[in-house]
């Protein structure tokens, strides 16, 4: 067993991509340390990386890793103390020397299909806060295929109430609204948020990124999302 706490101890955090440019799907990064689990099983870190990591109720992006002598498939990727630690499997080739360029390929369709889930999921919070009058802590979110889902922390809505969620929520996809991502510090937080639920659970940070639709709401969240609502399709 790989002890990766212990291994990425002194790294530098990884550049994530995807917080800058969730479109860019190909990337070349530098191979910054290597480790092997077992037979052609390794672990990764690179010196940026365009795979979002499991984590904020969104799955683990999968793709490749290719060199000159290598193809890298992408199995999941975990982030550990700001480390982006790719796990997967050597399927042709070698891993070169640490200080090696390395391009990186996100499954794209997955990836897209996820983006389009997320932004979904702010959509809908938004709908279920407009229906319910107020905004809507959460208990729990998965923005991946097959089965996505927020669980809301309320009284559970009446027919009438989610076909009117439904309605609300598909007229802000066929609005064709722009959906930005930006960074705010600490004391501009309370400002920059509009309808945000979990305000009171936001982990203390120097800084914060808040995704915002225009028009709908702005939220803290670090995961990926697609540019305009309409790209959502319909929910
Ligand atoms: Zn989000």
């Amino acid at each position: 067993m790989v002890n990766i706490k212990e291994w990425i101890s002194g790294e530098n955090p990884t550049e994530k991509m995807y917080l800058l440019e969730p479109y860019v799907r190909v990337l070349r990064s530098k191979l910054m340390d290597y480790v092997r689990e077992r037979s052609t099983k390794y672990y990764i870190i690179l010196d940026k990386s365009v795979f979002h990591p499991k984590g904020g109720g969104q799955p683990s992006d999968v793709g490749w890793l290719v060199a000159d002598s290598l193809r890298f498939e992408v199995r999941k990727v975990i982030d550990v103390n700001g480390v982006l630690v790719h796990y997967g499997r050597v399927m042709e080739g070698n891993i070169p020397e640490i200080g090696s360029e390395v391009k990186s390929l996100l499954d794209w369709d997955r990836r897209y299909r996820v983006m389009r889930i997320h932004t979904a999921g702010h959509i809908i919070d938004y709908a279920i806060s407009e229906v319910y009058g107020h905004v809507l802590n959460t208990l729990g979110a998965f923005h991946g295929p097959p089965n996505p889902y927020v669980i809301y922390e309320d009284y559970p809505p009446s027919v009438k109430e989610l076909n009117r969620v439904e309605e609300i929520a598909n007229k802000v996809v066929k609005e064709s609204l722009p959906v930005k991502a930006f960074f705010v510090g600490s004391d501009e937080l309370r400002n920059g948020v509009v309808g945000a639920p979990n305000l009171s659970r936001l982990p203390q940070a120097r800084e914060y990124r808040i995704v915002s639709i225009e028009g709908v709401n702005a939220v803290p969240c670090t995961g990926t999302h697609v540019r305009n609502t309409e790209e959502v399709g319909k929910i």
